[in-house]
């Protein structure tokens, strides 16, 4: 018995087959930029360059690769000024609208940016580009299918949503994700989980998906998303050919190995760029290439992965490859004018270099400080107006630092003392006390008292603490308790609520770390500088790098920032902060006549106050005495 098929059959079978085989039509066998390049025409006034639309070199390969039918995932880490909205996303959209309609989403980081995305880039575009008008109804009423958030077109839709709306990411499966500027995203959206993961989700049931991750990065580094998602991807780096000795080379701000710089200028006596002298050193020859190569040089680059066989692709490009006109002087000015200021500095990183900041802190070593220790003149250098001491206690011992203050909080630590024993006992307290009743040496002669003391109630010994300050208040000889609470003031409000019915301060400890690492960056003294002496021990300095500031997502909380330690020890650290409370508990006042008392210090003693001083104590680190000279009581209470 044969087996035989029904002609009808056949018939059927082939038209199924026929649809089947016009599903999975390959697209179209033309490029995105051969799109680009026929249909795409700029407006005016929504570009520098209008009329019809011609890539850069760079621009190429970004927008191509999506039509890979190997690549599925794409990353671009960018500065600004490189055209990639405009040029690589947009010619994306209208190539996908035109010759191979389907779903398409994109992702902003918020709703309201989804719209102006869709009002002043998209709309525009199709408005300027006549295949894409003709397929896309121009009202924009939403009985058109066409709203600032949704075009529709024959075969497809393009959908813009925020990363902030759960509901806006979960609704329809689609097989291109467009998310822009990723490190601007929530990490969370209503609660549901990560916005990029939702978003990504979307494309699950399609074999042949797409998804395309930009930004420029806007979070510290080990927290950027771009980044990491770069630093996962092949890697690739737009390589261009030296003018004077053709080595093909990415352009960097600086080599990531030698640490050279590359980008060179020289500064008139005035500390301004001199703009003729801008140029690019180049890591082959070491001449200096003169920007009005760029654009050739641009023409001739190639992008080179570094890790060429990985799945995702990734593109990074900074502010120097920036076409059209020339920027590297302004690049140049804009990098001098942020030494000095670090808000500047980051934003010149993220948004020139498309880079990472590293967080402050992140990078501070003992060695730095090493570095600038200085011999002091005397027990308290001139610059001095008045100081303070601050008692860490520990189980075993108490932990004490005296710091002089001046103009504008420059600091310096003066002395450095430790007593061993049961902080439960009151012998170890009484050698602390009789050590802060101590008068330091300025260089002028003078003698200063400690002006206030803050010992921490924090640990096991509270009702020691109490104690011991009870009776030494009038000395403004205060309690404190530490809050690692974002935000809160260095020294905020006292409380009287603890059985001693002591003055209980609370310090605002992260704040003050914040304060602490910003001001250990100082490179020279002047406000807020912080001097070390010659004799400050290793085990002080590293305590005071002893922990990094992090930001990390907690539940319920979002983005918080904390201080996790980096070595087991870190009371230098901790006493930095109480004296900065110990200063703040002397008032306003006190803090804004720095500079007075400082010019006060450094005037010569009187005879008759020296030989008084004397008289009381030949060595007034071993005496108890408490006269303090008139001027420093000025301010008291
Ligand atoms: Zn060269």
């Amino acid at each position: 018995m044969s087996i035989s098929t029904h002609p009808t059959a056949v018939e059927n079978f082939r038209q199924v087959l026929t649809r089947v085989w016009k599903s999975f039509a390959p697209p179209p066998d033309i490029l995105v930029s051969d799109w680009a390049r026929r249909n795409r025409v700029l407006g005016k006034g929504t570009t520098a360059r209008p009329g019809p639309f011609r890539p850069e070199k760079f621009q190429v390969e970004m927008m191509d690769v999506i039509t890979d039918p190997n690549v599925h995932e794409i990353v671009i880490m960018k500065s600004t000024q490189v055209g990639y909205s405009d040029a690589v996303l947009n010619n994306i959209i209208g190539y996908y609208i035109d010759l191979d309609p389907k779903p398409i989403m994109m992702v902003q980081p918020t709703i309201d940016n989804a719209k102006d995305y869709g009002k002043k880039r998209i709309t525009p575009m199709i408005e300027s580009t006549p295949a894409l008008q003709a397929k896309i109804r121009t009202a924009t009423s939403r009985r058109s299918g066409n709203t600032l958030a949704l075009k529709e077109f024959p075969g497809g839709f393009l959908k813009l949503t925020g990363a902030n709306s759960g509901a806006g990411l979960r609704s329809d499966p689609v097989p291109v994700v467009l998310l822009d500027e990723i490190d601007e995203y929530p990490l969370d959206v209503d609660g549901q989980g990560d916005p990029l993961e939702i978003a990504s989700r979307r494309t699950d049931q399609f074999p042949d998906f797409k998804i395309v991750k930009g930004s420029t990065p806007a979070k510290p580094k080990g927290l950027s998303r771009i980044e990491k998602g770069f630093l996962e991807s092949d890697q690739r780096r737009f390589h261009v050919p030296c003018p004077l000795c053709g080595m093909m080379q990415p352009l960097a701000w600086r080599d990531p190995e030698s640490k050279v710089y590359r980008l060179v200028y020289t500064l008139d006596a005035g500390g301004e760029v001199l703009p003729e002298t801008v140029g690019y050193r180049c890591a082959g020859c070491n001449g200096t290439i003169s920007e009005r190569y760029k654009q050739q040089m641009l023409d001739a680059g190639q992008w080179i992965a570094k890790f060429p066989g990985r799945v995702v692709a990734g593109f990074h490009l900074n502010a120097l490859y920036s076409p059209w006109r020339e920027i590297w002087a302004d690049l140049a000015k804009e990098w001098v004018a942020a030494q000095r200021d670090n808000e500047r500095l980051k934003a010149f990183i993220n948004l020139r270099l498309g880079e990472t900041w590293e967080e402050q802190g992140f990078s501070l070593e003992p060695h730095h400080l090493r570095a600038r220790v200085e011999k002091y003149p005397a027990e308290i250098p001139n610059g001095v107006g008045l100081l303070t001491a601050a008692v860490d206690v520990q189980d075993d011992r108490l932990e004490l630092v005296v710091k002089g203050w001046g103009a504008g909080e420059e600091s310096w630590l003066i002395a450095g003392e430790q007593f061993f024993g049961d902080p439960g006992r009151e012998d170890v307290w009484m050698q602390a006390d009789e050590f802060l009743r101590n008068e330091f040496t300025h260089v002028s002669g003078r003698k200063l008292p400690i002006a206030a003391v803050m010992v921490d109630s924090g640990g096991h010994h509270t009702d020691s603490v109490y104690r011991f300050v009870k009776v030494r208040q009038s000395r403004r000889v205060f309690a404190l308790r530490g809050s690692s609470e974002a935000g809160k003031e260095i020294l905020g409000k006292f409380s009287f609520n603890n059985q001693y019915r002591v003055k209980l301060f609370t310090v605002g400890v992260d704040t003050a770390k914040d304060r602490i690492f910003s001001r250990l960056q100082i490179p020279a003294p002047g406000a807020g500088y912080i001097h070390l002496p010659d004799w400050t021990e290793d085990e002080y300095l590293a305590q005071l790098t002893s922990e990094k500031r992090i930001t990390r997502y907690k539940r319920g909380k979002g983005m918080v920032r904390e201080y996790v330690k980096t070595r087991t020890r870190n009371e230098a650290l901790d006493l930095e902060v109480y004296s900065l409370a110990a200063l703040y508990a002397l008032g306003p006042m006190a803090v804004r006549r720095l500079k007075e008392f400082a010019e006060e210090a450094n005037e010569a003693p009187d005879p008759e106050e020296v030989s008084e001083t004397k008289k009381a104590s030949p060595d007034p680190r071993g005496s108890a005495q408490r006269g303090s000279s008139s001027w420093v009581n000025r301010w008291k209470d």
